[in-house]
């Protein structure tokens, strides 16, 4: 597909963080997809990690995390996160 001259086209606003980023084959930056690998990593090992203890463990904020569970990137249970498969 051809590219747009418009230099804008190779950018995107990253929707976790709203920072301005190079356009990507996801809708976050590098930071937010750092940010997740972290919370997935976390999550797979441990299922039943609450959100406030990843939070902890991470430095990442609960509305961080739930950022990525509005997005679809996890599922919300009870007090805990699952990864969408
Ligand atoms: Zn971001």
């Amino acid at each position: 597909m051809p590219v747009k001259g418009d230099i804008m086209a190779n950018y995107q606003i990253c929707e976790f963080c709203g920072n301005l980023c190079k356009q990507r084959t996801n809708r976050m930056c590098e930071n937010c997809e750092e940010t997740y690998r972290k919370i997935r990593s976390i999550v797979e090992d441990n299922p039943n990690t609450i959100v406030l203890e990843i939070s902890n463990q991470t430095g990442v904020s609960v509305s961080r995390i739930l950022s990525f569970v509005r997005n679809g990137y996890f599922i919300m249970k009870e007090g805990n996160i699952d990864i969408l498969k």
